[in-house]
This record gives C-alpha cells, structure tokens and sequence, in this order.
C-alpha cells in the first residue's frame, strides 16, 4: 500500500516525501482510513511503530479541511502525552507533516518555566501537545480554552498509569467537550487502561501491531557474560570500535548512568547521561548533541529512554540486563526503527543470569554468546543455559577459557583492537531530511 492510496492531500504527501517515507507502517495502513471518517480508535501499538505518524497525518487532513485560512484562536486538537521527550517530539512529528499547512501546534509540558508556553497559547494555536500535570496547570490559570476541541489524542496511555497520571488524565477528560473524536493508544492493555478506554471511547474501531517481543527479530543481537567489575572495561573496549556511530547504553539507575559516564571519560570517550534526576535543559542538550553527532554514546536509564526516538541509532548497549524481560525488547527497539536493522549487545555479570533466561524465555530467539572479548566471566565451572524453544545450549565460559581470555587480554591492551568478535557494522538505510 502506498500513502495515495489512503487519500491524503497533497501537501501532506509532499511533506511525507520529503521525510522520506515511502509506505505507511502497518499502524498507520490500519488507523489513517478509520480517523479519516471521523471514528473513535483503540490502538495497541508501542513507539518505534510509527503510530505518532498514525494520528498526527488523519488529523492534520481533518483540521485542514474544517479550519484552514480561519482563525488559530482555539484549541481544536489535544494530544495528551506523558513525557516531556515524547511531547517534544510529537510537536516535531506535526511539524514536518504539517510543513505546507496553515496550522499551528505548540508543546506544553513541566520542568521548565511556563512563560514562553503561554505566550504561544496566547498567540492561538490548533493543535496542543501537553504532559498533563503542566495541562491542569495552564487550565487552573485560565490559559487554556478547550471548548472548541473536536479531537482528543491519549497516548500511551498506559505508560500514564505506571507514572502515576492517570488520575490528572481523568481530570482533563472531565473537562472536555461530550461531543468529539477520541484516539487511544497503548502498548499494553491492563484492565485499568481497558477500563479507561471504555469510557472514555465511543465505538471505537480497535488497531494492533504486533506484539512487542516479535520487534527483537530485526535486530542483531549478542550477549557478553563478564564479571561485574570488568563491565567498564568492556564497555571502553567495545565503544572502542569505530563502526559503531551512535550507541544508547542502558543502565537500570541515575546513578549508574552516571558513573558509565564518567569510567567513559577515563577512557577518552566522550559520553552523556539522561535520567530523571537531570534538569529538562540538560537533557534536551544530551539528545541533541546525540541526534547531531556530537557525541557517540548516551547513557540512560529506562524511564528516561522509552520513546525516545533517535533516527539511525546503530547500537543499544545494555550495561546492565532488566529485570523487567520486556524492558529488554523496549530497549532494543530503540535500535531497528521502523524496518531497519540494528545492533544490541548484552552485558550479563552471574546476579543477572536469571534475568537474562527470563529474556531468552520471552524472546524465543537464539541470541549467541561473544566470548571472544578479554573479559569472559571468571567463574569456575561450566554452566549451562537452556533456550526454552529450540532447546539450544549456551555454554558460559570456563575456568580455562577465562584463563585463556585474560592472556589475550594481555596481548590486546595498548594495541589495535582487531578480531573482537563483534557485530558486522550496522547496515543503515541512507539518512532521510528529517530531524524527528
Ligand atoms: P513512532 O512509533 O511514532 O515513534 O515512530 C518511529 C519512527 O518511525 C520515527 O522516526 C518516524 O519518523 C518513523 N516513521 C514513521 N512512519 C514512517 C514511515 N511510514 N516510513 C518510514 N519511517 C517512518
């Protein structure tokens, strides 16, 4: 199917083709003919699908039809989303769509002051991307009319649940129009986002993609079993790789994140952190000096990473394996967008071997060993890991191939890295002209 097919105007064709996108994801196949009639819609899709493009493109055709050469004065469009980085770059997403249209957008969202934000509501805008808390807000203080509104967007909604917001997204519910299209969007649906969905939604058509543990099969994975003490070696050892162009390392705390950064910097490597505990501008910064090329590798935390979308990222490394299995394939899927392929590794020290079954259990792939690095576990023994379905046997290094590792290790510090057993070097489609 191509985007003509599903009845777009022309400028929006014309700004897809300049982002380079030749056909609509699966998502977007599905949800665009729906939201073009005016339907209510459940969609059951996570980041990385396409599903910003989803409802960003029907509603941009829709508000074009009703509004276009009118006034910006109201607010005729409410997109409700629960991080500043998503908020962000859904604005960015309505903004390349919406190259050629007469419609305007703006992005509110907490942590930084709100004077700029206001300024622009006060100027008139179409299409409002909001994180709820800084929403409720703007609304107390009178900044924000919604009488007009005609289509609501909730997105990730159950993410919503898991940072405590549901609460604030029934508050702004509440205050919205009774008459009006509704877009749902979730990657998972627990009963309480169901439940949501049920009343807030009117006979909605139900979209769904498919389920997050299959995305792993696009991207080239590995694993590196290595003692805890010898990750930061690794890391600078594997980092020291030219082919890899951009790495997102994942560590499970702020903390953590931050003293890769630093053991990175030892060992000359330029890197920057993302979590919670940096202030927005800080991490704003991090993202573009990542997106821009300016620096290689990004530390994050999970929080801070999920839905991030970073165009072109050839490696995920997870310095630390989740405890959560499918935190793991959120993570990976950073990598692999939209139909690319991509590179993951795994570090995986003796307290994360269960974490790491749990992993291969839910994945059901063969994710191979690399025990060609200097640093294989030092464990005595040979342990054995049984892939749930193909049965296959991972065997962790012993004692004597240890033994043998830690002599060639020997053999590699000062010198030119070669033969280190890593991934071929990412094959990237060509770089479209977009910055989303
Ligand atoms: P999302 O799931 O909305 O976070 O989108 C993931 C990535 O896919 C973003 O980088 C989009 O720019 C990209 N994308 C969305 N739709 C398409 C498409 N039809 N073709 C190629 N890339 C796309």
């Amino acid at each position: 199917m191509t985007f003509n097919e599903l009845n777009l105007i022309a400028p929006i064709l014309k700004a897809l083709e300049t982002e380079g996108y030749t056909q609509p994801t699966p998502i977007q196949e599905q949800s665009i003919p729906f939201l073009l009639e005016g339907k209510d819609l459940l969609g059951c899709a996570q980041t990385g699908t396409g599903k910003t493009a989803a409802f960003a493109i029907p509603i941009l055709q829709l508000l074009n039809a009703d509004h276009a050469g009118r006034s910006h004065k109201n607010i005729k469009t409410l997109i409700l989303t629960p991080t500043r980085e998503l908020a962000i770059q859904i604005g960015e997403s309505f903004a390349a769509y919406g190259r050629h249209l007469n419609l305007r957008h703006t992005v509110i969202f907490g942590g930084v002051p709100q004077g700029a934000q206001t300024q622009a509501l006060n100027r008139g805008v179409d299409i409002l991307i909001a994180t709820p808390g800084r929403l409720l807000d703007l609304m107390t203080q009178g900044y924000i009319n919604l009488k007009d509104l005609s289509i609501f967007v909730l997105d990730e909604a159950d993410r919503m649940l898991d940072m405590g917001f549901i609460h604030d997204v029934k508050k702004v519910v509440a205050k919205l129009p009774l008459k009006r299209q509704t877009i749902f969007f979730s990657a998972t649906m627990p009963p309480e986002i169901q439940k949501l969905a049920n009343t807030i939604l009117v006979k909605p058509e139900h979209v769904a993609v498919t389920p997050p543990s299959s995305t792993a099969e696009l991207v080239e994975q590995s694993v590196f079993f290595v003692d805890k003490k010898d990750k930061r070696s690794l890391l600078a050892y594997v980092l020291d790789n030219k082919d890899i162009q951009t790495a997102l390392v994942f560590t499970r705390t702020k903390h953590g994140a931050d003293k890769v950064v630093k053991d990175l910097e030892k060992s000359n490597i330029k890197a920057e952190a993302i979590h919670g505990n940096k202030s927005q501008n800080a991490r704003q910064r991090a993202l573009s000096n990542f997106k821009e090329g300016r620096i290689r590798v990004l530390v994050a935390t999970d929080i801070a990473a999920r839905g991030i979308d970073i165009d072109l990222l050839s490696h995920v490394i997870n310095y630390e394996i989740p405890e959560v299995p499918e935190t793991y394939v959120h993570r990976i899927g950073r990598t692999g967008r939209a139909g690319a392929s991509g590179i993951a590794m795994s570090f995986c020290d003796d307290e994360e071997m269960q974490d790491w079954r749990n992993i291969l259990k839910l994945t059901a792939q063969k994710i191979p060993v690399n025990d060609k690095h200097p640093w294989p576990m030092a464990a005595s023994g040979m342990v054995q890991i049984n892939l749930p379905k193909n049965k296959e046997v991972v065997r962790r290094p012993n004692a004597v191939s240890a033994f043998n590792s830690r002599n060639n290790k020997r053999q590699h510090s000062g010198g030119a890295r070669q033969g280190q057993g890593q991934s071929r070097p990412a094959q990237r489609p060509a770089p479209r002209n977009s910055d989303n």
